[in-house]
């Protein structure tokens, strides 16, 4: 797997999609992939399945000469002793047939399962290193649809097994054939193979209708499961029903799950006639086949054993060829466009850099940083240029859609600037490892997540790195004012798990204590206090005043009287910096930060 150093700029990541993945590759990277994973066992399945066809064509021959010796013995009057071996010869291949047939399906499965777990697990890993901003961008969540579809429903596995297995066992089948084949009659081969042709060639036509229809479905199937969550998930539910929302809900799902079959039958349709053309194919290089052979009979060129065991060889040789064209290769051609988009996933350049440790001594430093959205048409942070010293708090403050959030992602160094540069505690975000750059840093953020595990858990996962500490957790969650004081701290907090729930104000709380608990010197808060009361959320801001005494810290906020707290306050509006300066120094320039501070002011003395 080729891993590019990056910053982690979503357009650079998105460069690896330019690359073309064309259908030989595909293979090779496949059956790679499985022996990789499957270790010595891949090779040990192969060998098998190379053995199986072998005795394939040694049944064959067994039976030619059992054929050929009843002839004989019939046109001479021998006993039944002279067909003993011959027969003895057909029951020992047909009996290790068997035993080679149940072996190779048994480390099929085994291999199988182990790969597909192993697939899962790389592709979990994989979507940890890619840069944090691609989660903004529609294109790679279908890729990661389109992957995770393809891991789930083993496009991958089922691909790679009808590769492997026509390589190993019914090409080896067919060369041995095709050789005996020959030897009764050179342009038996022949024909069979030109039969085949255009039936092979139909699937590349097949491939490229379904790999488009993959990319027509995923976003589709996004959608869809959008809408049964919305319709009947406990996250959605309660809004859903109480603002009548089912029927709308209910109605887009039915359209969309319209559209991903309407598609598929498209599919399925532009498909039909070249299956029905290929069954026809086949039937009369068949037909030809028995015509050829029927003639060397009849001209003593080879015997009625012969003819007899050849015959049987041929038809099993056409079903073969037609269950591996119009139904294996069929359906391994529906998983070219999954599995394409699964290695260009696998393929995109990583996060990576130096690693090393921040000190910030050095504060933090944004100088001219700008950056846009995957897909939005206007930058969300323009040209911003901002320095956080050493042990200093700066507030963010800015209307609904300024940019805050943004320049915190881009300060903390969750995303890389499309300009500009982002020094972190002397670290230049765009060359060190996030790890690096993460590893002193915490956060509480506006959309803080409610973990389904226990109140203890639920705060350590802030630190994973150490084993969990009882009693810092007790005190993350003291400091935080979490009120369901004498809560367990192995109580499940998730209804689905057979837990509790807490109410919004608890679970920011929550959030607050998990990101106390973390060891940092630069913390970020993102809106931390949205969902608490006043008289709490003074006491709150209080302790966050303490907690970052020394470090550098940020607080975005739209509750003005809070970011009296700060060092400096920020003032943004449309994604640029428009003022930095004390709550006082603000207030007498008259600019935007005074009109939010009369606006806030007089929405409390009129009350
Ligand atoms: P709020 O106070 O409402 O939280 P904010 O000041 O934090 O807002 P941001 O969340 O930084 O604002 O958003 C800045 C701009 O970027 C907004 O115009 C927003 O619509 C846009 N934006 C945010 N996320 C995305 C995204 N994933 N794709 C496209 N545009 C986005």
């Amino acid at each position: 797997m080729s891993v590019t150093v990056i910053g982690g700029e979503s357009t650079r990541a998105r460069q690896a999609k330019e690359h073309k993945y064309g259908l030989t590759h595909l293979i090779l990277r496949a059956c790679l992939d499985y022996f990789r994973a499957a270790k010595g066992w891949a090779a040990v399945e192969q060998g098998v399945a190379v053995l199986q066809a072998l005795s394939w064509t040694a049944a064959i021959i067994a039976t030619q000469r059992l054929f050929d010796t009843i002839t004989i013995a019939a046109n001479h009057g021998l006993g039944f002793q002279r067909v003993v071996a011959p027969l003895g010869v057909l029951a020992v291949v047909v009996v290790l047939q068997q035993i080679l047939s149940g072996a190779e399906s048994y480390i099929f499965t085994y291999n199988s399962y182990g790969n597909s777990g192993k697939f899962m697990a790389d592709f979990q890993r994989k979507l940890n290193r890619v840069p944090a901003a691609l989660y903004e961008d529609a294109e790679f969540l279908d890729e990661v649809e389109q992957s995770r579809e393809c891991l789930e429903y083993e496009s991958l596995g089922v691909f790679t097994a009808i590769c492997l297995n026509f390589l190993t066992s019914y090409a080896v089948f067919f060369a041995a054939l095709g050789v005996f084949l020959f030897r009764l009659s050179p342009l038996l081969p022949l024909v069979i193979i030109a039969a085949f042709i255009p039936a092979a060639l139909s699937l590349f036509a097949k491939a490229r209708v379904f790999a488009e229809l993959e990319e027509d479905n995923a976003p589709l199937r996004r959608r869809y499961e959008f809408y049964q969550d919305a319709i009947a998930s406990r996250e959605f539910f309660k809004e859903t029903r109480l603002l009548g929302g089912f029927n709308y809900f209910y109605r887009l799902f039915i359209q969309t799950l319209g559209l991903i079959t309407e598609n598929r039958w498209q599919a399925e349709r532009k498909t039909f006639w070249v299956r029905l053309a290929l069954n026809v194919v086949s039937f009369l290089g068949l037909g030809a086949a028995t015509l050829l052979l029927f003639q060397a009979t009849m001209s003593g060129s080879i015997s009625v054993g012969a003819f007899v065991a050849v015959f049987a060889g041929l038809t099993q040789m056409f079903s073969l060829m037609s269950e591996i064209v119009t139904e294996r290769f069929s359906e391994a051609s529906e998983y070219v466009g999954q599995i394409k988009q699964y290695y260009q996933l696998m393929d995109m350049p990583e996060v990576g850099g130096r690693h090393g440790k921040p000190d910030f001594i050095h504060g933090i430093r944004a100088q001219n940083v700008s950056f846009t959205y995957p897909g939005a048409e206007t930058p969300a942070v323009i040209n911003a240029t901002l320095e956080i010293e050493d042990g200093e708090t700066v507030a963010i403050v800015g209307e609904n859609g300024a940019g805050k959030s943004t320049l915190v992602r881009l300060l903390s160094g969750l995303y890389q600037p499309d300009k500009g540069s982002v020094m972190i505690g002397g670290l230049d975000s765009a060359d060190t490892h996030p790890e690096t750059l993460y590893r002193e840093t915490s956060g509480v953020f506006q959309k803080y997540q409610r973990y389904k595990m226990t109140l203890g858990e639920n705060v350590a996962i802030s630190n994973t790195l150490n084993p969990p500490d009882a009693h810092g957790i007790t005190k993350a969650l003291t400091d935080a004012h979490f009120n369901k004081g004498g809560t367990p701290l192995d109580t499940m907090l998730s209804p689905e798990f057979g837990g509790i729930d807490l109410s919004g104000g608890q679970w920011q709380r929550l959030a607050i204590a998990r990101g106390l608990y973390r060891a940092n010197q630069f913390i970020v808060l993102d809106e931390p206090t949205a969902a608490i009361d006043p008289l709490e959320e003074a006491h709150i801001y209080q302790q966050f005043e303490q907690l970052a005494q020394g470090k550098c810290a940020i607080i975005v906020t739209h509750r003005l009287g809070s970011v009296k707290l700060a060092d400096r306050i920020v003032v943004m509006d449309s994604g640029e910096i428009k003022d930095i300066g004390t709550h006082a120094e603000l207030l007498s320039r008259q600019g935007k930060y005074a009109q939010m501070w009369a606006a806030q002011a007089a929405w409390y003395e009129n009350r």
